[in-house]
């Protein structure tokens, strides 16, 4: 009866996130309790398992042993309320890497942990910008209220300071730490009383209906009393929640609770299900494709090499962005027009890689391949299509790279390619010269590529420092004033991966000198895979 196609009905109910935060706030846990309440218990411990051993040892060796375990749990699907849940970790490391920005490119909304005692710490702030270019829907989780914590006035106060958007709490804390007496739930209006207790799930929690209910008064007197007259400051204060604002990037919905007792989760899953947006169209360089098209497309987001280093396989993750993707169908690559067979797809339900009959967009599908797939591919029935917004980033760090035993040198190059479209580290070739340089945004990016050369391989590479401190990819819509410029250039230019020219400098001194030189020349600090 209804004119609602599958596709339309299977992307309506659709939810695809990620969760950010910086270390040590909350992320881990609080993935584990909303695993949780979609009954996918081992993966919950699958999440668990992982932290343990990224714990256990400090030194990165840990990022190779994790590689294998965390595959399996960097995507996640579980359903919740009739919704198919898609939830996407974020490398967990300190250091900052370029992997996550990624990931955030295949997300429709992103959930953000804050820890309540140390407010919005550093790597958030990188990840928030990242969202903030995308106008990624941002709902915030604020962690730890069973501990002594900032005053959560100050928290808002703080998170709007810094994500530069106004923040309209739904729920709000009834004081702290010993004293922690649970969260009111403002749209609710209802007091949802705390306990700690780790293993609960929904139905055992006790609620006290209304605001001016004088039980709430009475069992919780000053803590109440100082709650209720924060909730009154917000709500002259904060505006109110406005949908069109929040899906465009522009307000988050906040909540309060304690990841680790299960206290105020289901709250943030239920704000995932009924204000993230489903699954939308996207941008190729060709048109704009809609979500609802029949036809199959997808793009390449992830690429994760030799999980299994005795076969040398690849997993290209691929964010399907239209149609529907069913098992054995082919695909092709739209920068070559190579087909691709998709009899073995993964998809990521539990925690060994289970094989994919159907898919829908928003869905994360794993193709394992060998090389055939790089960062930033479009996948597609057999139309040409270029999705855009993969980001690379212009490395702030250089080294460069030379074998220790030249008759390596082959495998040195293969090793560099095949991590360098993976997207671990940025390869360039400089046009003077045969030495090669890596470029990185985080320091590492550097110590996990010579390992892994070391033991995927077996290449012994001696990294040594560059002067070089910036890099600026340079294009020009005159292709002559282009050449002119490089000819000019020579000995600063160099060439990545898919051979973009790249101006390399020292200081930012000479990046000025260089566009005052060539008006007509773009310096660009990022480059979108096209
Ligand atoms: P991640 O690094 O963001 O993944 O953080 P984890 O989930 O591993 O949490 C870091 C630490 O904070 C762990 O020791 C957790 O047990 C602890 N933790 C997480 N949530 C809470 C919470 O609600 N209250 C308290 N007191 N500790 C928490």
């Amino acid at each position: 009866m209804s004119d609602v196609s599958p596709i339309e009905r299977e992307v309506a109910r659709r939810r695809t996130f990620a969760i950010i935060s910086h270390p040590d706030a909350g992320k881990t846990t609080l993935t584990e309790k909303l695993l949780l309440f979609a009954g996918a218990i081992h993966i919950a411990g699958s999440v668990k398992a992982r932290k343990a051993s990224r714990h256990a040892t400090s030194d990165w060796m840990e990022i190779e042993k994790q590689r294998g375990i965390s595959v399996a749990s960097s995507v996640m699907q579980m359903e919740y309320r009739d919704c198919v849940i898609n939830l996407l970790d974020t490398p967990g490391h300190q250091d900052f890497s370029e992997d996550t920005y990624r990931v955030l490119t295949a997300v429709d909304a992103a959930l953000m942990v804050i820890d309540g005692a140390n407010g919005v710490e550093s790597q958030t702030l990188r990840l928030l910008e990242v969202c903030r270019a995308r106008n990624t829907p941002i709902i915030t989780f604020i962690n730890k209220f069973d501990r002594e914590v900032q005053e959560p006035l100050s928290l808002i106060d703080e998170i709007e300071r810094t994500l530069g958007m106004p923040a309209v709490p739904f729920t709000w804390p009834v004081g702290m730490g010993k004293g922690f007496a649970g969260v009111f739930d403002m749209p609710k209006n209802r007091m949802r009383v705390f306990r700690a207790g780790e293993e609960r799930v929904s139905g055992e929690e006790e609620s006290i209906d209304g605001r001016d209910n004088p039980e709430i008064a009475a069992r919780f007197d000053t803590r109440w009393e100082h709650a209720q007259h924060d909730i009154e400051l917000v709500e002259m204060a904060a505006p109110a929640f406005d949908r069109e604002a929040f899906l465009a990037g522009k307000q988050t919905p906040v909540f309060f609770g304690s990841a680790i007792n299960n206290f105020g989760v289901q709250e943030v899953l239920d704000a995932l299900v009924d204000m993230a947006p489903p699954p939308g169209d996207r941008t190729a360089i060709q048109r704009y494709v809609h979500v609802d098209e029949p036809k199959f497309s997808g793009v390449v987001f992830k690429i994760q090499a030799n999980m299994d280093p005795a076969h040398r396989d690849r997993v290209a993750f691929v964010r399907i962005c239209s149609g529907r993707f069913d098992r054995g169908m082919k695909l092709k690559i739209s920068r070559n027009g190579k087909e691709l067979r998709t009899n073995n797809v993964v998809s990521f339900l539990s925690q060994s890689r289970e094989i994919v009959d159907e898919a829908f967009p928003g869905d994360i599908i794993g193709i394992p391949n060998h090389g055939l797939l790089q960062l930033g591919d479009t996948l597609t029935e057999g139309e040409v299509l270029q999705f855009t917004g993969l980001p690379f980033f212009a490395p702030e760090l250089f080294q460069t790279v030379e074998v220790k035993d030249p008759l390596r040198t082959k495998q040195l190059r293969t090793g560099l390619a095949q991590l360098g479209e993976e997207g671990a580290i940025q390869v360039f070739r400089p046009q003077a010269g045969t030495m090669i340089l890596l470029g990185a945004v985080g320091t590492l990016q550097f110590e996990v590529v010579q390992h892994r050369l070391k033991t995927e391989y077996g290449v012994e590479a001696r990294l040594g420092s560059t002067n070089y401190r910036l890099a600026r990819w340079v294009t020009c819509e005159d292709p002559n004033i282009l050449k002119r410029f490089i000819d000019a250039n020579a000995h600063r230019i160099a060439y990545d991966v898919v051979d973009a020219p790249t101006f390399l400098a020292s200081h930012s001194a000479e990046l000025q000198v260089a566009g005052e030189r060539y008006p007509e020349v773009k310096f660009h600090a990022l480059r979108e895979h096209a």
